[in-house]
């Protein structure tokens, strides 16, 4: 793996602040169970120079039930979502989503955030750089998508999306999506269903660079409401 700067962010602001000033260089990294692998992998088209660890913000690590329905900080694990009662009683298609993501020490690493920001998993985009290069295919710039006429068993079928047929890999994001959730960033508040977008290149959302997921917000179901 290259070398990069790593910086550990104390709040928000400091994250946004590294994230200015790297540009379009840094990521931030939560658990790491994706991003690590993407470096490791050489997987951009340009290696960042700098990675901010977000896991040393207090603030976004709590999951609370309030009336309105459920408030999680970004930095909740799948295995908290998983585990917690209120979720399991009143969003059991979300704590099961939780429960089902890849293995209990992944799921221990693994954030809520950081399972609906992470990477497209095309088997081309992922191809490592050290097995003879980086396949550059629409999503990294290159002229045609290869899953189309090689393997794209796992990809949509339902069409493509500015010409990929990547589907997203996140398994909390149909659970998130069939409940309504809106995901709370340093910038906005946005609707889940508009949030995941292959439009962007690079990345799997309509987020910019200097965007940060700060809280998943998903409301009480309507029948839990009017009691
Ligand atoms: C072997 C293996 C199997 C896996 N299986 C599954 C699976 O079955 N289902 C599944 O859904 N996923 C799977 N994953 C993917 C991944 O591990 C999980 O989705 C995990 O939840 C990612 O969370 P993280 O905190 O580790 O993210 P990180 O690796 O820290 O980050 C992932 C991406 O999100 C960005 N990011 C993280 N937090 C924020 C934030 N707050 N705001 C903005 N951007 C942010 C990072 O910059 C990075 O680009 C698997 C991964 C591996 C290695
Ligand atoms: S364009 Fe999309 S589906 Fe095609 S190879 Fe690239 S990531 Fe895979």
């Amino acid at each position: 793996m290259k070398r990069f700067k790593h910086f550990d962010a104390s709040t928000i602001e400091e994250a946004v602040k590294l994230l200015d000033t790297y540009e379009n260089s840094s990521y931030v990294i939560a658990g790491g169970s994706d991003l690590m692998g993407c470096l490791k992998d050489n997987l951009w088209m340009e290696f960042p120079e700098a990675i901010i660890n977000i896991k040393t913000i207090p603030a976004l690590n709590t999951i609370t039930v309030e009336k309105d329905g459920l408030h999680i900080g970004a930095l909740v694990t799948l295995t908290e979502i998983a585990e917690c009662e209120s979720v399991k009683k009143t969003w059991a298609g979300l704590a099961e989503a939780a429960r089902r993501t890849a293995s209990p020490i992944l799921r221990n690493m693994g954030t809520i955030a950081g399972n609906i920001c992470q990477e497209n998993r095309c088997w081309y985009y992922r191809y490592p750089d050290k097995i003879g290069g980086s396949i550059d295919c629409v999503r990294k710039g290159g002229k045609r998508c290869l899953a189309v006429p090689g393997d794209h068993r796992f990809h949509s079928i339902f069409g493509a999306v500015c010409k990929c047929i990547a589907v997203n890999p996140s398994d909390t994001a149909p659970a998130l999506v069939a409940l309504n959730a809106v995901v709370t960033t340093t910038k906005r508040q946005i609707p889940i269903d508009e949030f995941f977008s292959a439009e962007n290149g690079a990345g799997s959302t309509i987020l910019d660079r200097n965007e940060i997921v700060t809280k998943i917000f998903v409301p009480t179901p309507v029948e839990n409401a009017k009691k």
